[in-house]
C-alpha cells in the first residue's frame, strides 16, 4: 500500500466521475478512482446516445437544457462535433399512448404535433395504419458519447489530475476531519469524497457509513439489427413509443432498438433481457416495414433512480464532505455537463455560483435531503 494526499477523491470514472473530476481539478487538486481496467465499461459505454430534451421530469429537463450550451462550447473547444441533429418523434399507436401524446404535447410547447402523414413522410418505414399521430422534438441530437467523455478525461490529465484504473474502493474511513480512502494498492487522504460510483453509488455510501439514497438499478437492454429496408436510413428521426415499451433509432446501416425495459436488479455486469429483446423486434416490426429478423449484437446497462427519478448531487446533514453525484437513471449523458459544473460548486463552494444557479435546479431540489430518509 502506498499513500497519496489530495483535496477530492472521486470515486468512478463513468460520465458522472470523469465530468466532476474534470471540473473540480481546474480549482483543486483530485484523484479519480476507477474500479475497472478501463472507463466507461458500465452505463456510460451501454447507452444510445441520445440527447433528448423532451424526456424526463421538470429538473431533469432543466439540467439538459442547460446543457446543450455547455455541449457547444465543448465541441469548439475540442474542434469535435458532440452533438448531431436527430430529431426525436413521440408516436402514438393506440388510444391509450395517443391520450399520453395529447397529454405530452399539452406539457411541453416545443412539441410539434404531427398528423399519420406527416409522422410517417420523416420516417417512411413507418406504417401509416399503426400510427395514429407523432410528436416531434427537433432539438434531439445523437451525442458522440466516448468523444465527451474523452474531453472531460483529456482536460482532467491536463488539469493534473490523478486517474488511477483497477483501482476498487473497497474501504472508506473518517479521521477527524479527513477522509482515508482505500482503492486498489492506495491510500489517498483527502478532505472530500464525491461519489459517483453509478449503480454502486449505495454500496459506496455504506463503505463510509454513509446513510444510502435508496438508489435502484434498473436494466434497459438494446440491440443493433439490420433492416430489410432498401433505401437510405442515417437521417432518420429518433422512433418512441409515448408510453415507453420501445425505440429504435438508426446506427448507420443497422436500426438501433430498445424494449426500454427497466427491471430491478443489483449492481452488477448487466446481461440483455433476450425475451424483451424479442418483444421488442415484434412492437417494431408491427408497426413498420423495417423488418427486423436478427440481432447482431444485444448489450444492456443499468440505469440507476432514486424515488423521484431526479438526479442526487449533495452531501446528507451530518455528513458533509461525503457529496453524491448519482441517480441520473437514463439521462446521465444529455445532462453531464451542467450536473458536473453544479456538483463541483455544491462540493467546493457548499451553494451555487450565479452560472450554475442559471440551470434551473436548486441544490435543496438536488441534494439528499429531499428524499428523507437520512
Ligand atoms: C441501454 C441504455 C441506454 C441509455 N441511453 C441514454 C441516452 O440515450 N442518453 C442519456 O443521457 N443517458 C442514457 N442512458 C443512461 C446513462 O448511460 C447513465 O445515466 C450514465 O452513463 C451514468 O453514468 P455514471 O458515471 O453515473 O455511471 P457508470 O458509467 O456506470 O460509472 C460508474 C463507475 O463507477 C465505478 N465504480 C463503482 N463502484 C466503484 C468502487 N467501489 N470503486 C471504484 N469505482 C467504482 C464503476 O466501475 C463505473 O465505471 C442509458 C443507459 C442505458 C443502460
Amino acid at each position: 500500500m502506498s499513500d497519496l494526499v489530495s483535496d477530492v477523491v472521486v470515486v468512478g470514472a463513468g460520465m458522472a466521475g470523469a465530468s466532476v473530476a474534470a471540473e473540480l481539478a481546474s480549482r483543486v487538486s483530485v484523484v479519480l478512482v476507477e474500479a475497472e481496467y478501463s472507463p466507461a465499461v458500465h452505463s456510460t459505454g451501454r447507452s444510445a446516445a441520445a440527447f433528448l430534451p423532451s424526456y424526463g421530469g421538470a429538473v431533469v429537463r432543466a439540467l439538459t437544457a442547460a446543457s446543450r450550451s455547455l455541449y457547444d462550447a465543448r465541441s469548439v473547444e475540442y474542434g469535435t462535433e458532440l452533438l448531431r441533429s436527430r430529431p426525436l418523434i413521440w408516436v402514438a399507436t393506440d388510444p391509450e399512448s395517443l391520450r399520453a401524446l395529447a397529454h405530452a404535447a399539452k406539457a411541453d410547447r416545443e412539441l410539434v404535433q404531427l398528423t399519420s402523414a406527416e409522422t410517417v413522410a420523416w420516417c417512411p418505414a413507418l406504417r401509416a395504419d399503426r400510427i395514429i399521430e407523432g410528436a416531434l422534438d427537433s432539438a434531439a441530437m445523437d451525442i458522440d458519447v466516448a468523444g465527451l467523455h474523452g474531453t472531460y478525461l483529456g482536460e482532467f490529465k491536463r488539469r493534473n489530475g490523478n486517474l488511477l484504473l483497477d483501482a476498487p474502493v473497497r474501504h472508506v474511513e473518517r479521521t477527524g476531519r479527513e477522509w482515508r480512502v482505500t482503492a486498489g494498492t492506495q491510500v489517498i487522504s483527502c478532505g472530500q469524497v464525491v461519489n459517483a460510483a453509478g449503480a454502486w453509488a449505495d454500496e459506496v455510501a455504506k463503505l463510509a457509513g454513509v446513510p444510502t439514497l435508496g438508489l435502484q438499478p434498473k436494466v434497459r437492454s438494446a440491440f443493433v439489427s439490420p433492416t430489410a429496408f432498401s433505401g437510405e436510413i442515417s437521417d432518420w428521426p429518433m422512433i418512441f413509443d409515448i408510453l415507453e415499451r420501445w425505440y429504435f433509432k438508426p446506427e448507420a446501416t443497422l436500426i438501433l432498438g430498445s424494449p426500454a425495459d427497466e427491471t430491478d436488479t443489483a449492481p452488477g455486469d448487466a446481461r440483455p433481457d433476450e425475451l424483451a429483446v424479442a418483444r421488442a423486434l415484434e412492437s417494431i416490426n408491427d408497426i413498420t416495414t423495417l423488418g427486423l429478423r436478427s440481432v447482431r449484437r444485444a448489450w444492456a446497462g443499468l440505469r440507476s433512480f432514486v424515488a423521484d427519478r431526479a438526479p442526487v448531487v449533495g452531501s446528507w446533514a451530518g455528513h458533509e464532505g461525503f457529496h453524491f453525484v448519482a441517480g441520473q437513471g437514463g439521462y446521465g449523458i444529455q445532462m453531464a455537463p451542467a450536473l458536473a459544473a453544479i456538483a463541483a460548486d455544491a462540493v467546493l463552494e457548499g451553494e451555487l455560483s450565479a452560472r450554475t444557479a442559471a440551470y434551473g435546479a436548486t441544490l435543496d431540489a438536488l441534494g439528499p435531503g429531499r428524499l428523507g430518509r437520512a
